[in-house]
């Protein structure tokens, strides 16, 4: 977890009381010296969508910002605030593809790190196996510049934005899901 993205390194004031003394406390925790405030880092939770055409390739984005910016992706994102994991797949599905998800199936979960405005984030993300109604509408927008279906066997790893896709990606060719 340490590394110099980390909040341990670059979280300086409490977000309390505004204090300096503000330290790390564990690998995970940072602590107030003035107010006693204690911060923990938390895994931020993300939903990954594995959706397959008639000839069994996998649907990728192409992704439209930084990090890894027009790097293959899976469609998905970040699960908000309060939000289900399968509501966040359908809306997020909709919003990048214009895809309406019609059936969904928990595969896994795998973890990931995000740099985000120089922060490093860790993400767990919830990786499930979905239908959609029909590609007839597919279109994208969002944070997508582009898709295209791909046989995960012949996705070239480097091709691919972030560590944990590529985590998946393995998964999916060694387990011939
Ligand atoms: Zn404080």
């Amino acid at each position: 977890m340490n590394s110099e993205h980390s909040p341990l390194e670059i979280f300086r004031h409490c977000p309390k009381c505004g204090s300096q003394s503000f330290k790390p406390d564990t690998e995970k925790s940072l602590k107030c010296g003035s107010c006693g405030f204690r911060y923990f880092i938390n895994m931020a939770a993300a939903v990954a969508a594995i959706i397959r055409n008639e000839k069994n390739e996998v649907l990728f984005t192409i992704r439209k910002h930084d990090p890894a910016i027009g790097m293959l992706d899976l469609p998905g994102g970040f699960v908000d605030l309060g939000e289900t994991a399968e509501k966040a797949l359908f809306r997020e599905i909709h919003e990048e593809l214009n895809l309406t998800i019609n059936k969904m199936e928990f595969v896994g979960t795998f973890t990931n790190k995000y740099i985000y405005g120089d922060i490093e984030y860790l993400t767990l993300d919830l990786v499930f196996n979905c239908t959609v109604e029909s590609f007839h509408n597919l279109q994208v927008a969002d944070d997508v510049s582009g898709y295209i279906f791909r046989d995960t066997k012949i996705v070239q790893p480097e091709n691919i934005g972030l560590e944990s896709i590529r985590k998946i990606v393995r998964f999916l060719t060694s387990q011939k899901l």
